[in-house]
């Protein structure tokens, strides 16, 4: 559905894929910063460059911090001792892991004291024990149920039990289904490619998934803090953002971690964010909207200076502006445009769904990206 908008000449469509904006600093539009760990507030050991500082300036003007990981491995007080090392503050309660979302899904289904088989690490362990739920690593221990999570020293006989176990019927939640865990050394199997191994020898699935990108730990955090209004804040799409789009909560993209441009352009509209901003310095800036607007019988994509043409052919890069953000920010606004087909009424294309991953012209708004801040990792 596509209204139309005039003044001063200048037809401005609504309820077009875009990206919003907001005219206060984004600490005082939401009262709670839900933010993923790694690519946001660190990478690997060290601490993402200004993201101490934001988040404790965030604090004194009243937004609360919460943060949320799929790692289950990790107990809350492993992630605020990191925290506190990278001069973030930060207490057990701030913490969400998946572990405890999954351990709560079960103590809600099982009698208190039940026995659980853990196909998993100490801070999976813990979780159900504060559940008052009784964790277990064989079947001769008579567990009821299996939940599975990243543990460095999972091996080969916990997940033949687990198998085991998952064969003879037992419901199965994983805490997660990330397929890598980052290392010094590159990406390593994590509890994705585990479960994967324990389905393939049971052969069925998991019955439930409790991390990202399930809403269950953004809204345990929001839960937690007594928030209205809480803003999801992460470098991933595929968890961070899927999970605010499946929490129903606004989404912050930050461009420290994984997510590059291209990802950003060509991604699907069950993962889009809100907001794009380069870290989380974004928090306590207005945010300037990006908006698809026809001018001149054309379809453009603006964000401040930095204008991208919408053609049926794909999107053309009009004016790069002086900032990169803002050039991604209308690169985003015409590539979604384009791929929801809404330039049928000014083109030939055949409005076909979500055809962003093969979008012409996303490597002609790379390269303006590049030439603007040749240094900056995610302009690829
Ligand atoms: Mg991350």
């Amino acid at each position: 559905m596509t209204r139309t908008a005039r003044s001063s000449g200048t037809a401005v469509r609504t309820g077009r894929p875009g990206l919003r904006g907001s005219d206060v600093p984004l600490v005082e539009a939401y009262d709670l910063a839900v933010l993923d760990l790694d690519g946001v507030v660190y990478v690997g050991p060290d601490a993402v460059p200004g993201a101490a500082q934001a988040l404790a300036r965030a604090r004194t003007v009243g937004m609360g911090v919460a943060f949320v990981t799929n790692n289950a491995s990790r107990p809350p007080q492993t992630v605020v001792d990191h925290l506190l090392r990278l001069g973030v503050e930060a207490q057990p309660a701030d913490v969400v892991t998946s572990a405890q979302v999954a351990a709560r899904l079960l103590a809600a289904r099982l009698p208190a004291g039940s026995a659980v088989l853990v196909v998993g690490g100490e801070g999976l362990r813990l979780a159900l024990t504060e559940e008052g739920l009784a964790p277990v690593g064989s079947m001769e221990d008579g567990p009821v149920a299996v939940v599975q999570g990243f543990g460095p020293d999972v091996g080969w006989r916990l997940l033949a039990e687990g198998a085991r176990a998952v064969r003879s019927g037992l419901p199965w939640v994983a805490t997660n289904l990330d397929l890598t865990v980052p290392t010094a050394h590159g990406p390593a199997p994590g509890n994705g490619a585990l479960v994967a191994a324990v389905a393939t020898a049971a052969g069925r699935g998991p019955d439930e998934v409790a991390g990202k990108p399930a809403p269950g730990s953004f809204l345990e955090a929001a839960r937690r803090h007594g928030s209205r209004r809480p803003l999801v804040v992460g470098d991933r799409l595929d968890t961070d953002l899927e999970g605010a789009v499946n929490a129903s909560m606004d989404g912050l993209v930050v461009l420290t971690g994984v997510s590059t441009a291209t990802d950003l352009m060509t991604c699907g509209p069950e993962v889009r964010p809100t907001y794009v901003g380069r870290d989380l310095g974004a928090l306590h800036e207005p945010v300037p909207p990006a908006t698809v607007e026809e001018v001149a019988g054309t379809t453009t994509a603006v964000c401040r200076a930095a204008r991208v043409r919408v053609e049926p052919s794909g999107i053309v890069v009009a004016a790069t502006g002086d900032d990169a953000v803002d050039l991604l920010r209308a690169g985003c606004a015409a590539a979604w445009t384009w791929a929801a087909g809404e330039v049928d009424a000014v083109g030939t294309h055949d409005g076909a769904q979500d055809r962003g991953g093969s979008l012409p012209g996303v490597a002609g708004v790379v390269a303006a990206l590049h030439g603007l801040e040749p240094d900056a990792p995610w302009a690829r």
